[in-house]
Formats: C-alpha cells, structure tokens, sequence
C-alpha cells in the first residue's frame, strides 16, 4: 500500500481547515506560532538563568497552578526529557520500596516497566486487557501508586482518586494526554506527570509536574538517604531549581513559549472546565458517529471509560482502514492510525483542546463517504 492512496477522484471531499489530529505530537494553533515572529519578551536564544526566561518559566508555572486549581503549597517542577524521563524519575527519587502500577495500554506497561528498577521490590502490576480499566486496590506493602489518567494508546481515561493515603503512600498520575483538556481534582494526585505536547500544544522533550508537599517530601528524602540517583534522575535537585524558575540544564525556549501561550489561551477560555467540556463534546461526536455506522463501533465499549482526548474506533475488518487513513492524508488528516498492537482494524483520533468541532464535523462526513466506499471495494475484491 503506497504512503497516500488519492482520494477517489468521483467521491466528494472534505477538506479540513486544520488535520492534525494524531494524538500526539498533535496540532499547535497558529496564533501560537505568530508569537515567535514577535518575541515580545526576546527570550529565544537567551539563557534559562537570566530574568527573562526565568519570568517566563515562573508564569507557566503560575499558569499550570492556576488551570489545576491546585492545594495550597502544592509546586509546578520542570525539566528535560518528556513523560519517558519522568517513569525513570519515578523509580529513582520516588518510590520507597514498592509501587502498584495499573497496565491497562502501552504507556501504564512503561511506566511498569520502569518501576521493575533493580533497586527496589518486584512491583505490583494489575493488568487490564486493552479496551478495559483496572483500578488501583489498597495494599499495605505499597509506598506508591501509580496509572494514567488516560491511556493514549488504546482510549481509556480513568479516575484520579486516592488509594491509600493514610498510610502515607503517594499517587502518581501520568497526566500526558490528559493535562489540559481533562478535568480532576489536584488533591488526589501527588505527583501528575505530563509532557506538553498534547492539550498544551507545545513541543516534546520536557517534563512538568505538579507535585505535592508529601511528594517533595519523599524525594528529599530518599535524595538524603544514601541511594544513588543519577543527577539527571533526581527529583529534589528538579524540585530546587524550579523554585527559581529554573531546570537542571538547558531546556528549549521555544517549547516554553508555546506552552505559556497555550495556557494564556485556555486560562482566557474558561480553563479546565471549558477544557474539559469541549474536548468531551468533539469525542462524543466520533462516538455517536460509530455508534450509528453499521461497519464501525467505539473500540471503548463502556461509555463512561471512553476518553475525551482520544477516540479509538473499530472498523469492520472488510473496511481497509490502512487505505482509508492513507486517502484521508490528501484531505491533510495526518496520524490517525491506531497504535501498533491495540485493537484489529481502527482509528485513533486526536480531539485535544485546540481541535474545532468543524473539522470533526468533515472528518466525519469524510468517514462516510469512504466507508461503504471500501466496503464496496472490499465485496467486489471478495466476489472476484
Ligand atoms: C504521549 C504519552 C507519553 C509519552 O510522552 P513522551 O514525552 O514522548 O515521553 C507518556 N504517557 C502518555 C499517557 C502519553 O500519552
């Protein structure tokens, strides 16, 4: 199958404004590339030491407490590496002993994986088979608890709640796909993790946390305590340069100034709950649109587990989504393919807070051209 199949030329088109709904890297809106031509602040090429980078990583900082609605004395914590750095970080300068992971999809087996560090207790992994939700259970050997939010790989958001408290175990939530476009409730999470390349619309490659007292309590702690932690790895030293809205080494700027205009504009919008609600309104589009098709289905069978953020369809197996996906590129629908592994036939769609309800609207008129399109193509392939 070539890379991109034309779109057959007898069909109608439905051109999108704006195709970039993967589900990450996913679309950056243009009012936010316009500030790099200004540079009001003239920060690009200046250092992450001196004031202004400072101002700027102190406003994002205010801005993501702000959106979070988060408790008192809770802290906003950067650095270089993604959400892939932080499971490292995880297993280096946060987990005591022993942590329950939930692997319900690709990114929660990561974080898993990560947590299996040879310097600490075979974790507890509860699995779920893709589709499904598993939550987390109180055990008394568990110092840390840890799941995404929503599960980027297969459509799955799941609740941010606490587990086990008392006993002074921590929750860390990989909020990746979530932050800024799904909404919860800060007091339950100790650590929520995320890279600003989804809802944030900014660029890969740093790692934000909003972190907890009890948090930066544990990782001062087993900083102090004599276990070897790759500087890099070190959540206390992270936690004591972002006071001074600062990180550990150079980060890139122009990610930083996408994500400060990012959440300029979703503070301006109405902020999480808007967020929330607008996310969830575009999904639920793609939901009732496969609910009604007779050749495609919500691959999320529960209603109430389908992600707002990422809508996972399945198509009937005589449709070619691999053809379809490639037909669509010339409509400028880029990264709509499901996520290699998960599911038979479908679709993963990007309806993060930047995407607009028109263009979900063509996307699906798209949808239903092409399907009996296939379809037809499939039977006449068959009766051959
Ligand atoms: C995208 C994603 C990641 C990976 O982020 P990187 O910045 O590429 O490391 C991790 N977890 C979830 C839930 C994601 O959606």
């Amino acid at each position: 199958m070539p890379v991109t199949t034309p779109y057959p030329r007898t069909l109608p088109r439905f051109p999108l404004e704006d195709g970039r709904l993967g589900s990450g890297p996913a679309k950056i809106r243009r009012e936010q590339l316009d500030r790099f031509v200004a540079d009001p602040d003239g920060v690009l090429g200046t250092s992450h030491r001196k004031e202004p980078v400072k101002r700027l990583v102190g406003r994002i900082q205010r801005g993501l407490l702000e959106l979070f609605g988060a408790p008192a004395g809770y802290e906003i914590v950067l650095g270089n590496g993604g959400s892939t750095a932080f499971w490292d970080i995880a297993a280096a300068s946060l987990i005591e002993q022993r942590a329950q992971c939930l692997d319900f999809g690709v990114f929660g087996n990561r974080m898993a994986r990560a947590a299996a560090a040879p310097w600490l207790a075979t974790p507890d992994v509860r699995t779920a088979p893709h589709g499904e939700l598993v939550l987390a259970e109180h055990a008394p050997d568990i110092d840390t608890y840890a799941w995404a939010h929503n599960e980027t790989s297969t459509g799955v958001v799941a609740p941010v709640w606490r587990v086990g408290q008392a006993d002074g175990a921590i929750t860390l939530i990989d909020g990746t796909s979530a932050a800024g476009g799904i909404g919860f409730d800060a007091a339950n999470a100790d650590v929520y993790y995320f890279a600003p390349q989804k809802n944030l619309g900014s660029d890969g490659g740093l790692w934000v946390a909003l972190v907890s007292p009890a948090a930066a309590a544990r990782a001062e702690r087993i900083a102090a305590s004599g276990r070897f932690i790759p500087e890099f790895l070190n959540l206390h030293l992270a936690i004591e340069q972002s006071r001074k809205q600062q990180t550990l080494n150079t980060p890139a700027i122009a990610t930083l100034m996408l994500l400060d205009s990012q959440l300029e504009w979703l503070l301006a919008q109405g902020g999480l709950g808007w967020a929330a609600s607008h996310t969830r309104s575009l999904a639920t589009k793609i939901y009732d649109w496969a609910d009604q098709c007779e050749h495609a289905f919500p691959f999320v069978a529960n209603p109430a587990l389908r992600s707002p953020t990422n809508a996972v369809i399945e198509f009937d197996r005589r449709v070619d989504v691999k053809a379809m996906s490639a037909m669509l590129r010339s409509c400028g629908i880029v990264d709509i393919d499901g996520y290699s592994g998960v599911g038979q036939n479908q679709l993963r769609i990007g309806t993060y807070v930047s995407v607009t309800e028109t263009d979900i609207d063509q996307l699906l008129r798209n949808f239903d051209v092409l399907v009996p399109h296939l379809l037809a193509g499939s039977e006449a392939t068959a009766a051959r």
